[in-house]
């Protein structure tokens, strides 16, 4: 199955993606996470991406788009695949299609987050990142009961450069300007689910799955 995870930053679409990656067995491709792992490591990619992340701005269509692309190369993406953070732009649309058709695919569902703003800025706001496994954690939401480091492997927990609240602005100006068109992108084909985001990571798994489990016979609204 091939899915695409949509929504405003801090929705919580990582967390389903991961939740449906467990339940599909398809690899889960989070084009934010392969930046700030290029980052980390210092490569050209990351250096470039950097300037952009840290300010909340999107990296440049091409540059997101050829690592996208190489990425649905990968044997592991034959059986299916699901995109997080990625198309974000009506050319990104453009360009998954492009490449798609050429290898005779298609998306089977897009899968469309949305939530009250209040919500996603205090979601994003008090996310805090576990700086040796990763691990997502929010001061109130879902606080780490070691305090200050995770609780699973000890490391320091971090606030993220881009949920500082500048970078935070941003991101949401840059969602409502540039990414909200997406939904309609793929609205019109009849390929779009939306579904609320609001409630705790079982209650929207839940409808995730059940908007899943409904393809193929109905392509109706879920929410
Ligand atoms: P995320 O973790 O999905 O919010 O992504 C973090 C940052 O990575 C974004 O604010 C962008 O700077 C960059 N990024 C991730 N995916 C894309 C994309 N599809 N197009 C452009 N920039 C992206």
């Amino acid at each position: 199955m091939r899915i695409i995870c949509l929504g405003p930053p801090g929705i919580g679409k990582g967390t389903q993606a991961k939740q449906m990656q467990q339940r599909l067995g398809v690899p889960h491709i989070d084009t934010g996470e392969i930046f700030r792992e290029h980052a980390v490591k210092g490569t050209p990619l990351g250096l470039k991406g950097k300037s952009y992340t840290d300010r909340g701005d999107l990296v440049p269509d091409q540059l997101v788009t050829e690592v996208v692309m190489e990425r649905l190369r990968a044997v592991d993406c034959v059986r299916g695949f699901l995109l997080d953070g990625f198309p974000r732009t009506i050319p990104q649309c453009e360009a998954l299609d492009t490449f798609l058709f050429g290898i005779g695919l298609s998306i089977d569902i897009v899968v469309e987050y949305t939530a009250p703003i209040e919500l996603i800025i205090q979601r994003l706001s008090g996310r805090r990142v576990c700086r040796q496994c990763g691990r997502n954690f929010h001061t109130v939401f879902k606080p780490s009961v070691a305090g200050q480091n995770c609780d699973c492997c000890g490391g320091t927990l971090f606030q993220r450069q881009d949920d500082m609240p500048e970078a935070i602005k941003q991101r949401l100006v840059v969602f409502e300007k540039q990414t909200l068109g997406v939904a309609s992108f793929y609205g019109k084909r009849g390929a779009l689910v939306t579904l609320s985001g609001a409630g705790t990571v079982e209650e929207v798994f839940a409808r995730t799955t059940d908007a899943l489990n409904k393809i193929g016979r109905d392509k109706v609204q879920v929410s």
